[in-house]
């Protein structure tokens, strides 16, 4: 709801409450439903209001078939719309009606050009089921909505699991936070060794949060809870501080570059590289000491000049690899464009190539793209002995996985990497 606007509020609310009264005499459900136009900001701030005024009109359009009052779709906010249903008689049918409306916004979609496509998420929830007041029934459509956005999906019905699960997720937002503010985080560090000769010179340093009462919270789940709470950028400054405190121990052991795993939302403003760049002079770091981690991810950003931030790190002389290669989207063209300097070939090729041809073909594929590059070939994941030798025979550079060791506080990886390289210069 518009929050300058209080009149608009009250006059939403005796609407909203109006059509309760109607279900309720009528002895029916009523489904609201909550559109969020989730590009409406990119669009006004690059063609201008009046592109942002006509998606949502637009919209309006795509919704007026759902309804046969114009009055049922109200803005509420900047970018969001809600729409009344009247009528629907149980959940199934709620269910079915936000079906219709992922019909009606793909078939919009066919019509438009992909720039002014609106792309939405929709929250829904249904009178009496899940609220009997309008406060509280707006109050189940946000949370949908939220779900919606968060889970990527075109739309949520909210259900009690979805409030069990939003708690719990506050529960640990509020856990992430107190975790940055007393740095309770530790990092550990996965050696990688090289195929032509078996030594370590390298480790990927690998973030670890130890709740105190869940454990160890995997760092898929916090990260991207970080990510939405618009955090990651501290996590990252966290990581970077402990692997430049740890730097010198590492090169003690014959370690000669660490890799630090970068957000694409670090990407999206230059801050990241300040915080690098000071962080680097403060500790004494060279360029040659790092690579930087990114998803195939930061390419499809574009708009938010992730190349460009991309491009201003490689100048400063670190590595720049490209992480989990092959499962995301980017074409070719893309490609080219990256400032990369490594190549991560994702493991699920990895665990998969020596009982399907056709992920053996994708890595031979990958490494003579990175060749033709003149990328360095990174196989992580290599759980067997067979995998590594069959990646060797095909000319992958490093190899990174369970075979070898799983990441390791530092303690325990300065001791895995001595032992390692002096069991090979023995061999040599
Ligand atoms: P990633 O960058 O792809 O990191 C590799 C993940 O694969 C690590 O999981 C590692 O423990 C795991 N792994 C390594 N070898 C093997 C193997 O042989 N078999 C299997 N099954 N797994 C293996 P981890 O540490 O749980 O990290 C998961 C993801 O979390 C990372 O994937 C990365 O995307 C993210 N992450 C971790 N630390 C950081 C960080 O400091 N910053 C950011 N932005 N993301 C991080
Ligand atoms: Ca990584
Ligand atoms: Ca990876």
């Amino acid at each position: 709801m518009r929050a300058q606007d209080l009149k608009e509020r009250v006059v939403y609310f005796e609407k909203l409450q109006t059509q309760l009264d109607l279900a309720k005499e009528k002895n029916q459900h009523f489904g609201l439903v909550l559109i969020d136009i989730l590009n409406y900001r990119e669009v006004t701030s690059s063609s201008g209001l009046r592109a942002g005024a006509k998606l949502i009109g637009q919209v309006k359009d795509i919704l007026l078939p759902m309804t046969h009052q114009s009055d049922c779709v109200i803005q509420t906010s900047e970018t969001a719309l809600s729409l009344f249903l009247p009528g629907i008689l149980n959940e199934n049918h709620l269910l079915m009606a936000a079906h219709k409306l992922q019909r009606l916004l793909h078939s919009f979609d066919q019509m438009v050009e992909m720039r002014s496509r609106p792309k939405c998420s929709i929250g829904l929830s249904l009178y009496p089921n899940h609220g009997l007041a309008p406060q509280s029934l707006l109050q189940k459509s946000e949370l949908a909505l939220i779900d919606a956005i968060k889970e990527k999906k075109l739309f949520s019905i909210y259900s009690h699991q979805l409030e069990v699960s939003h708690t719990r997720d506050r529960q640990l937002e509020n856990d992430l936070l107190m975790a940055i503010e007393n740095n309770d985080f530790e990092v550990y560090y996965q050696p990688k060794v090289k195929f032509s000769n078996s030594t370590s010179l390298e480790v990927e340093a690998l973030i670890r949060w130890k709740h105190p009462d869940r454990g160890f919270i995997p760092p898929e789940r916090f990260i991207t809870l970080a990510e939405q709470i618009g955090h990651i950028s501290r996590i990252t400054e966290i990581v970077l501080k402990v692997v430049f405190q740890d730097l010198e121990r590492l090169k003690s052991v014959g370690i000669k570059t660490v890799s630090i795993n970068l957000s694409v939302i670090d990407l999206r403003n230059s801050d990241i590289l300040d915080a690098i760049k000071n962080s680097m002079s403060i500790w004494g770091v060279s360029p040659e000491d790092l690579v930087f981690e990114v998803t195939e991810s930061v390419v499809m950003e574009d708009e938010f000049n992730c190349l460009e931030n991309l491009n201003k790190l490689r100048e400063l002389g670190v590595g720049i690899a490209i992480d989990d290669f092959g499962t995301g989207y980017s074409s070719l063209q893309y490609f080219k464009s990256i400032p990369a300097t490594e190549l991560k070939i994702d493991r699920y090729f990895i665990s998969n190539m020596l009982t399907d041809n056709a992920d053996l073909h994708i890595i031979e594929l990958i490494i003579s793209l990175a060749r033709s590059f003149g990328m360095k070939v990174v196989a992580e994941g290599v759980e067997e002995e067979a995998t590594f030798n069959r990646l060797k025979t095909l000319g992958c550079d490093v190899a990174q996985g369970y075979f070898f060791a799983k990441p390791l506080p530092l303690e325990k990886v300065l001791d895995w990497i001595t032992r390692f390289n002096s069991a090979g210069s023995k061999k040599a």
